[in-house]
């Protein structure tokens, strides 16, 4: 089995500044970092630390081949990653000031590029059973589910960031739907209808340090978060959605799957940063809480 996951890679450029630049400032930084991000690439990442065989379809630019190498290091197949010669990758040039506050700047770059025929490339490779995920930081979930839902995928959909259209356009071909608590909140207010009654046969709603619930066949059943003290809660909930998936696609009940998830996310957040500290399924099934 495999997951393919139509993804977002950034490229995440940290400055460390004095205090956040106000209009028509300029401001030296004090520290810089790089890191491979993108909620794509953090839910690649995690699946494929939660061993599962994952193929990551996405494109970068010129300045992105590192991206997509730290991805392949990361033993994610990053063969339908598009290579495009005249659009940036997509980065956020992320501003933290020494209060821990900061101010983003997002391009999606080559994220709302992605050839259509790089995702059917990858698709052609998809057996039935396997798994489609994907989120809303890039084109082509349309093209995706339907060529999804033609070829017998279990459909798998990260509601983030939340998107009415882009979520009420998807709805009918989940199987699978994953949101945070506000991401969730926002769904109910925008249409009206609770999680619980969307029609999708497994709903999962995050819910931070309270844990995640599981709504299945209108049945709620609740994982709570394990005792850890944050100090990074960045990539949690794409740690999550990334275990989960991958301990499904191996074969593991649900159970087991969002356990395994709560785990995996909960020793994610004693660490500083995205996609780079996923922990490994060793470390996740190994860890004591
Ligand atoms: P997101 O990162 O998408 O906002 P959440 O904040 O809901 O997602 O976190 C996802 C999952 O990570 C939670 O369901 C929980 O299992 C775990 N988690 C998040 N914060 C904590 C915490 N403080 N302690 C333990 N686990 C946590």
């Amino acid at each position: 089995m495999a997951i393919y996951n139509l993804g977002s890679i950034n490229a995440d450029y940290f400055y460390r500044v004095p205090h956040l630049p106000g209009p028509g400032e300029t401001l030296a930084a004090t520290d810089f970092t790089r890191g491979l991000g993108g909620k794509g690439a953090n839910m690649s990442v995690a699946a494929a630390r939660a061993a599962a065989r994952v193929v990551h379809i996405g494109a970068v630019g010129p300045d992105g081949v590192w991206a997509r190498d730290r991805l392949t290091e990361f033993g994610v197949d990053t063969r339908h990653i598009a290579q495009l010669p005249d659009t940036p990758t997509g980065h956020a040039i992320i501003n933290v000031d020494d209060h821990g506050e900061n101010a983003i700047v997002l391009l999606p770059g080559a994220n709302h590029a992605i050839p259509e025929t790089t995702l059917a490339a990858a698709l052609s490779e998809a057996s039935p059973g396997d798994t489609l995920l994907f989120q809303n930081e890039t084109t082509l979930q349309r093209q995706a589910v339907e060529m999804a839902r033609n070829l017998g995928l279990y459909i798998a959909y990260a509601a983030a960031p939340f998107d009415v259209a882009a979520t009420e356009e998807v709805l009918p071909y989940l199987d699978f739907l994953i949101l945070n608590e506000v991401e969730a909140s926002q769904l109910s207010e925008e249409t009206g209808k609770d999680p619980a009654a969307l029609g999708v046969k497994d709903v999962v709603v995050t819910l931070g340090s309270k844990g995640a619930r599981w709504i299945h066949d209108g049945q709620a059943r609740d994982f709570p978060a394990l005792p850890v003290t944050p100090v990074d809660t960045t990539g949690a909930g794409d740690t999550f959605t990334g275990y989960a998936l991958a301990a499904r696609d191996r074969g593991f009940p649900m159970e087991q799957a969002l356990t395994l998830a709560s785990r995996a996310a909960a020793l994610m957040v004693t660490r500083v940063g995205t996609a780079d500290v996923i922990p490994d399924l060793k470390e996740v099934t190994e860890a004591r809480f």
